[in-house]
């Protein structure tokens, strides 16, 4: 049998989703392929539903525009997409259409990974989007003592605050650049473009980006010495191993090292 996946989104010209998958299919030995479909515009996203359907995908991934638009199309949710209020993945099963979040897992793995508990900790999230909604979701599983969510548009801020079931303040990102917290987590999009990211805050254990390119991202970059430093690029492997899993029913055990290697040559 061969398992169609793929990814819809816009843009997706430097999408490392193709590489993942196909590093999995080669190590689980099971027959199938990845493909990118860009969306430019919502309008064409039933367009491209009907045709996984009429090719009988397994499923797709779903990324930047379209976590929260793609969830009218579900005809269920997971647990997972419910406690986020966003999906990144889709399975199809008999033209129906199950919408999941594997991102909460990709982060979770990752802290785990890295040896990081949120549990007790006084935590600044910079970022408001659909990426610090997967965050929330899993501090409300390992709860900080304290979340300062800190956001351009800080109504989006106080909107995510109000749904934490953990003590939660909102802040615009000036205020908080004087701060001193135990872990500080970007998931922000500033520096996709390549602008630079000054410190914001200081933090005693663990900086945390949920960007991986470059290695060191323009977040990381903006502190000197100091406390762990991390990048996303392993939750960008573990989400993409939770989506494999839901499609094949085979969880692969990623080389990690052999895929950063290829991620970051160029
Ligand atoms: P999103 O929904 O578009 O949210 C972007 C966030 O960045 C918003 O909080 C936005 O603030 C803020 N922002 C953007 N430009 C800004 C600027 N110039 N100044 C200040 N704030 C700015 O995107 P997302 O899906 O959450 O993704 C965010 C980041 O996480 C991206 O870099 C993405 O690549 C990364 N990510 C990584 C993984 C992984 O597996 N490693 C998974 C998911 C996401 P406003 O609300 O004010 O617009």
């Amino acid at each position: 049998m061969y398992v169609n996946m793929g990814l819809i989104g816009y843009p997706l010209g430097h999408t490392f989703s193709p590489v993942l998958h196909t590093h999995f299919l080669d190590i689980t030995g099971i027959n199938g392929g990845y493909t990118c479909y860009e969306a430019e515009s919502p309008s064409s996203i039933p367009y491209l539903l009907d045709m996984f359907r009429r090719y009988s995908f397994a499923g797709v991934n779903v990324t930047v525009p379209y976590k929260i638009e793609i969830m009218k199309y579900c005809d269920a949710l997971d647990a997972s997409a419910e406690k986020t209020g966003a999906v990144n993945t889709l399975r199809f099963v008999n033209g129906k259409i199950t919408g999941y979040n594997t991102d909460v897992y990709g982060f979770g793995r990752m802290l785990e990974t890295a040896g990081i508990s949120t549990a007790g900790k006084n935590i600044l999230l910079l970022g408001a989007g659909g990426a610090a909604r997967a965050v929330i979701a899993y501090l409300a599983e390992f709860q900080p003592d304290k979340l300062t969510i800190a956001n351009r548009t800080v109504a989006k801020a106080g909107f995510l605050a109000s749904l934490c079931s953990f003590k939660a303040v909102s802040s615009d990102m000036d205020s908080v650049r004087g701060g001193i917290y135990d872990i500080i987590i970007n998931s922000t999009s500033i520096g996709l473009k390549g602008e630079g990211f000054p410190a914001v805050g200081a933090a005693s254990e663990a900086l945390v980006d949920l960007q991986y390119k470059p290695a060191v991202t323009p977040f990381l970059a903006g502190y000197g010495s100091g406390p762990e430093r991390i990048n996303g690029f392993s939750m960008l492997v573990w989400q993409a191993c939770r989506s494999f899993a839901i499609w094949t029913g085979t969880e692969p055990e990623p080389d990690i090292k052999k895929l950063s290697d290829i991620a970051y040559r160029s």
